[in-house]
């Protein structure tokens, strides 16, 4: 009988009781005999690691036998420039995150564009302003980042009746979505753009993103919604449009510096709605059948999916 994989856990040891039960189940799912846990014995002897970035593990060099990484966040950008990370690396592709990032943007789309804000009252308040919407249709919406997140959300956005764009660094097709590409195609998406999404991942080329130029661009008065990552937009351009009322409202999921410092001026700005980076979660579950999945794909022979490109950065 073959020996058991060893699949080290190397999340904070506060995790492992979410996850113990899960990954056991998925593992015996696709037939795989494994020890898995937040101690499997030597590092030598480890054959694949399950990572969070915030956790106990930040030096791979002892882990000569890891046939691969994988990452339990979608984004990679704080273990992607680790020179010991030499092992193959997959980011997280779930089914329960691209759901949960779904719901989330569609909700936060949804409330700019009815202008839930206006609609809901208050005693008293039953003939304020009575704010007639334009239907989905006459709201364009522009989604950056067409991966597994932004096609899912923009799929979703186009089945409501919105006209969706897309960007995206290399050409996409993606049946009911304008797909655009490079600087040309990022200057025509954010041009018809009443709402953009940013789900593009945090590299050095995609680090403000929406600078001042590029805000610029947007039709007066554009909604910015932000789940992606802090770095894409520059702050104190944000606050500024936002000010003359270039920008009518910035609803904000992820910040450069996280927990946002209370003393950020965000905090105090009416325009700007904040969440505290909670726009989706990776659920064990699903998580869990994800890495059972593809660790049982190498093991026949197969690539490792989802594997990141460390020169791209994402
Ligand atoms: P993904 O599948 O890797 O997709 C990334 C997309 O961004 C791709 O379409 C890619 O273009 C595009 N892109 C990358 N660099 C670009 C550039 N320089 N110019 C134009 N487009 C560029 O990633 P994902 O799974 O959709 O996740 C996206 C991001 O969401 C993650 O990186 C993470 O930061 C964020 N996220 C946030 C939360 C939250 O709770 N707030 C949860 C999960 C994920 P190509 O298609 O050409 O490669």
């Amino acid at each position: 009988m073959s020996e058991p994989l060893r699949v080290l856990f190397a999340a904070k040891p506060d995790r492992w009781p979410e996850y113990e039960a899960p990954l056991r189940a998925a593992f015996e799912e696709v037939g795989l005999t494994a020890e898995i846990g937040p101690e499997v014995g030597p590092a030598e002897a480890v054959d694949y690691i399950v990572l969070a970035p915030n956790g106990p593990v930040t030096d791979f060099s002892p882990y000569t036998a890891c046939k691969a990484v994988l990452n339990l966040w979608a984004g990679v950008e704080e273990a992607v420039n680790n020179p010991t990370l030499t092992q193959p690396f997959a980011r997280m592709v779930d089914h329960g995150l691209t759901r949960g990032m779904v719901e989330w943007v569609t909700g936060h789309v949804l409330r700019h564009h009815l202008g839930m804000d206006l609609q809901i009252r208050k005693a008293g308040g039953w003939d304020a302003l009575h704010h007639v919407p334009p239907l989905a249709e006459d709201r364009a919406v522009t989604i950056l980042g067409l991966g597994e997140l932004g096609s899912a959300c923009g799929q979703a956005l186009t089945a409501l009746g919105f006209p969706v764009t897309g960007w995206s660094r290399r050409p996409k097709n993606i049946p009911g979505i304008t797909c655009l590409h490079a600087e040309d195609g990022l200057a025509a998406a954010l041009s018809t753009a009443q709402i953009v999404v940013l789900l593009l991942p945090s590299t050095a080329d995609t680090e403000n993103t929406l600078n001042a130029d590029r805000l610029a661009l947007l039709p007066q008065g554009a909604v910015v919604i932000n789940p992606g990552r802090g770095p894409l937009i520059d702050d104190e351009a944000l606050l500024d449009a936002l000010k003359s009322g270039q920008v009518g409202h910035a609803t904000l999921d992820v910040f450069r510096i996280e927990p946002l410092p209370e003393d950020h001026p965000f905090w105090t700005e009416d325009r700007i709605t904040i969440t505290p980076h909670i726009a989706s979660e990776t659920r064990a579950r699903t998580a869990a059948q994800s890495i059972a999945r593809n660790v049982a794909g190498v093991e026949a022979g197969k690539p490792l999916a989802h594997r990141v490109d460390r020169s791209a950065g994402y």
